[in-house]
């Protein structure tokens, strides 16, 4: 089958599946709303929309391969504990109570090490946060009282960037480094895709934490995703949870002269089109806010034909922010190919935005269409091949 990636409509917030040519998946960040869950509610039930993209495991569990939480904020984490199988393996409810549906197991989790720090004025916890962390940290612990062996679906874990020197320690054989490149997918050497590590940046001191948390620091992650079996790297995917402008500039000071580690096909915009990815001023406080050209140069490394996603509200011309649209603006220069989650179908109507990999490159969601015979269906759709 076709690898595809999907954004599903969560309002501002995060929740992207990637399926491979293999049929592995990998869901980034969840933002499952009581409105989505209810079924009197019309906002997009995106629980059941990930359900009919997911398969089912020989036990009967519905699964993903991969779920990777960016970073621990709202609206990346929500509905987690509701949704999603926390826990040893062995605990998993095979008959759910009546009316609930049977929770979906995790294969192996990426996490970000600010997980692992305790909550503080610089970092505070959801429940659904709370619980991955809980989580996060029984995997870690298994992963250390078997030194690393045996470990299997369910109790799987990589740790994406590094936190200060000793967290670290006996964590190597799981530990991706900013900077890193990888094909392990639940502990296999991946054929269909291999990643790159762009952030977070790794955390040394108490200051490094305050300035990564301001600064939204989550996973950043390049995917190389193959078509086939000869078309390895058909579409790059940048996607970098709510990172914002300093990790950026940073990210330009280090690959400026290495620019194929910033390329893509596929970007999803950081933190909801904020303007607080493109800028230090503030609109609000500052007469004249600049864009900062380190960071845009960092975000512009689109092959030709890219899109770019923001996933987020409907963007408006007004004041607010995310989704800004001073900051639309400024990624419309880079590619004319915007989409939005908030306004996909259409404003009032919102459905899941699924991209296909194809070998000449990535197709947006096509438009059906009667073929020219009359008979079936045809989907005309806005290919792309790399220049
Ligand atoms: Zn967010």
């Amino acid at each position: 089958m076709s690898a595809k990636i999907t954004f599903f409509p969560v309002g501002n917030g995060d929740m992207t599946l990637i399926t491979l040519i293999d049929d592995t998946n990998i869901l980034i960040d969840v933002n499952i709303r009581t409105a989505a869950d209810n079924p009197e509610d019309d906002a997009c039930d995106v629980a059941s929309e990930l359900r009919k993209r997911i398969k089912t495991d020989d036990k009967g569990r519905p699964y993903v391969d991969v779920f990777v939480l960016s970073h621990p904020d709202k609206d990346h984490c929500t509905g987690l504990q509701n949704h999603f199988h926390l826990g040893k393996p062995n605990d998993y409810v095979d008959e759910p109570p009546e009316g609930e549906e049977k929770k979906i197991f995790v294969r192996e989790i990426w996490s970000s090490p600010m997980v692992f720090r305790r909550a503080s004025k610089n970092h505070t916890l959801t429940e659904d946060a709370k619980a991955f962390s809980t989580e996060a940290k029984r995997r870690v612990k298994q992963y250390k009282d078997n030194y690393g062996v045996g470990i299997t679906d369910g109790d799987r874990i990589l740790i994406i960037g590094e936190d200060e020197d000793q967290k670290s320690e006996g964590l190597e054989g799981i530990l991706k480094k900013q900077g890193e490149i990888f094909y392990a997918i639940n502990g296999t050497h991946s054929t269909a895709a291999w990643m790159r590590v762009l952030g977070p940046f790794s955390l040394q001191n108490e200051e490094d934490e305050k300035t990564l948390v301001k600064n939204h620091s989550s996973i950043i992650i390049q995917f190389h995703i193959a078509a086939d079996a000869s078309h390895q790297d058909a579409c790059l995917f940048l996607t970098g949870g709510d990172a914002e402008v300093a990790i950026w500039n940073k990210l330009w000071a280090k690959y400026q002269y290495n620019l194929d580690n910033l390329k893509y096909d596929l970007l999803q915009i950081p933190h909801h089109c904020s303007w607080h990815v493109l800028s230090f001023d503030s609109r609000s406080q500052c007469d004249d806010p600049k864009v900062d050209a380190d960071a845009i140069s960092a975000l512009s490394q689109a092959n030709e034909g890219a899109f770019i996603i923001s996933t987020s509200r409907a963007i408006k011309d007004d004041e607010t922010d995310p989704p800004c649209y001073a900051a639309k603006q400024e990624y419309l220069k880079i590619s004319k190919n915007f989409r939005c989650t908030g306004e996909y179908p259409n404003e009032t109507t919102h459905e899941p935005m699924e991209f296909t990999i194809a070998v000449d490159g990535i197709q947006p969601p096509g438009k059906k269409k009667m073929s020219a015979g009359g008979a079936g269906i045809a989907i005309i759709s806005e290919p792309h091949s790399h220049g």
